[in-house]
């Protein structure tokens, strides 16, 4: 039996009564404690084996007066909700979480190369070959996501782990949505962010794909498209599209025009995902494979 159907649990309880209901309840003691893999703003990640499986996994400790403080708690539920339910090998697995007195502990896939955001600030820019695996992958993920009618609305290198292979795994669902319908409420980092998000006017699906353009952009040049000095320029630039290629990196004009067909203020005539997939920059720059080897 692999993990992920042997690392499931049902917290509804047994009260229930129900077999379903009976699943195994995760505790500390299931689990072997390592070394920390890093930390976040709730608490601390550590590598973790599973003692009964072997399985390694990477476990998330939250404090839950920290959680509580900041008032996410409603966040980080529907974060778990929607994670836990997501299966794609670009996606960060949630195999379960449990939680005592005092914390909230998820568990995680184990993303062992780490964070995506540090191995761009290493090279300071990406290789068109491996921007472009790095998008296809993404746009992969997220029709996925969409087809459950999931957004994500938080795109951005900071939430991009990278596996054992090198294939990058999206890791923070703390701002997606599961919805039918389209939204008007602000979240996510303003430099990612679509015009009509940074307006609060409605949004859908296609936000996402604006993300996407900007963490094209940002592979290819190392900074965001309309990152300013203050918010309220950011803002600026935002709004108006105000789009410059700069002259240094040297970008190729098939992949300054697949950004360009991205980042349109109309989101519903931004280039679909599916369609980006056959663009002639992806098609001869992205490994077949979907995994990008330096
Ligand atoms: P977070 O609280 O999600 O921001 O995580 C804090 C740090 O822990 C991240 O920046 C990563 O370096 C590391 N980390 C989190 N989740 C994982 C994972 N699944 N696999 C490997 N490292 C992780």
């Amino acid at each position: 039996m692999g993990v992920a159907t042997e690392m499931q649990q049902d917290h509804k309880g047994s009260s229930e009564g129900s077999a379903a209901a009976e699943k195994k309840r995760w505790t500390l003691n299931d689990f072997d404690i390592g070394k920390p893999l890093g930390r976040g703003k709730f608490g601390h990640v550590y590598l973790a084996r599973e003692k009964r499986s072997n399985h390694i996994v990477a476990l998330k400790v939250l404090f839950k007066s920290q959680l509580k403080q900041s008032q996410v708690e409603h966040q980080l539920r529907r974060e778990v909700e929607i994670q836990s339910h997501l299966r794609h090998p670009n996606i960060l697995r949630l195999y379960g979480y449990f939680y005592d007195q005092k914390r909230v502990y998820l568990i995680l896939e184990y993303a062992a190369k780490g964070e995506l955001y540090k191995e761009l600030q290493k090279c300071k820019y990406f290789s068109e070959r491996r921007a472009a695996t790095y998008i296809a992958s993404l746009a992969r993920a997220l029709i996925y996501c969409h087809g459950k009618h999931v957004i994500h609305r938080d795109i951005k290198p900071e939430n991009l782990l990278v596996g054992a292979q090198g294939e990058l795994k999206i890791a923070d669902f703390g701002w997606s949505v599961h919805t039918f319908n389209r939204r008007r409420t602000m979240c996510g980092t303003l430099d990612y962010l679509p015009p009509e998000m940074v307006e609060s006017v409605e949004h859908d699906a296609n936000v996402d794909i604006w993300s996407l353009g900007v963490l094209c952009y940002e592979f290819l040049y190392g900074m965001p498209p309309f990152e300013a000095k203050e918010h309220s320029d950011t803002y600026k630039r935002i709004v108006q599209v105000d789009l410059k290629f700069p002259a240094k990196p040297i970008v190729s004009s098939a992949a300054k025009d697949l950004i360009s067909q991205m980042l349109v203020r109309d989101s519903s005539q931004r280039l679909p995902l599916h369609k980006l997939l056959e663009h002639p920059w992806i098609v001869q720059n992205a490994e077949p494979s979907g995994v990008y080897r330096s």
